[in-house]
């Protein structure tokens, strides 16, 4: 057995599995003499941490498998992760990951599918500064209120100024979808249905108003455009304006989605990012694939 130490509450662990576990405790118990020279508790090597006897208390709940680190809710995956992290148990880490994984996918497709509110996970990619994850998590939180999220960023400088710039693109997302495409809507439509008129006037109002509406508070536009992508209501807009409107909208989410790294001056595409990033926050796990 070793005894763990943070602040004042002893951990005693199987030494065995620490060690197999953990390069970093593995390095510190190999070495020659540091066992009889480090301090004694109950007759077992025992080593004072730095760490939160909290952080502690949820690691070591994945560590016995108690807990999967793959299902592990925000709070207490922000306190495994730095302690696998930390030390080094890369097994546990992995299981981090791929948590986030699973709240940050990088297609559209997966993103689309999540239904877990992301914003507490999104802490966590930027205090360990996960760049596979970033884009996906600056976007999360640049649909908040600056001034809630500001104190994540301490000691993250250069990341909060990336997160201004990608609020900026976010909002120019809206702006370019309006001015690029719409004014089409504006230039009238002959087609009939069921002897009604097209009203493509009203679609075009219809859109804008809608647009509007969302570039208020919580602007998140590729959620938003997804509705446009999915549902039709206009009334008396034809088939073919309904259609382009959904053809426009997909390929906004679609390119706009590609250019999430830049957006947020990370890195010029996805895979520019999976280089830079190098499998450090992702080791060994396929990466997305353009
Ligand atoms: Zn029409």
């Amino acid at each position: 057995m070793v005894v763990l130490i943070a602040e004042n509450v002893h951990f005693r662990i199987h030494h065995d599995l620490l060690i197999r576990d953990s390069t970093i405790f593995a390095d510190m118990f190999s070495l020659p003499g540091e066992e009889s020279s480090s301090e004694m508790v109950d007759g077992h090597p025992a080593v004072r941490l730095s760490d939160t006897a909290e952080d502690w208390t949820a690691f070591l709940k994945v560590f016995y498998g108690s807990k999967s680190a793959t299902s592990l809710q925000a709070e207490v995956l922000q306190k495994v992760l730095r302690v696998a992290s930390k030390y080094m148990f890369d097994t546990i880490r992995k299981g981090c990951m791929r948590r986030l994984e699973q709240i940050f996918p990088s297609t559209l497709t997966e993103w689309d599918n999540v239904n877990i509110p992301q914003f507490p996970y999104a802490q966590i990619v930027v205090e360990h500064e996960l760049l596979y994850f970033m884009p996906q998590a600056l976007y999360t939180l640049a649909l908040l209120a600056p001034g809630f999220t500001i104190l994540i960023f301490i000691d993250k400088p250069e990341l909060l100024v990336k997160l201004f710039v990608g609020r900026d693109a976010i909002v120019a997302i809206w702006t370019e979808f309006i001015s690029n495409n719409f004014t089409a809507l504006m230039d009238g439509c002959n087609e009939e249905t069921d002897g009604e008129a097209c009203v493509a006037f009203r679609g075009f109002w219809y859109y804008v108003t809608e647009v509007g509406r969302s570039m208020e508070g919580r602007h998140a536009p590729l959620q938003a455009l997804k509705r446009f992508v999915d549902d039709m209501p206009v009334e008396n807009l034809c088939a073919k304006c309904s259609a382009r409107v959904s053809r426009i909208a997909k390929d906004t989410r679609r390119l706009k989605w590609q250019a999430l790294p830049k957006m947020f001056n990370l890195a010029k595409n996805w895979q520019e990012l999976k280089q830079k990033d190098g499998g450090k926050s992702f080791k060994s796990i396929p990466f997305y694939n353009p």
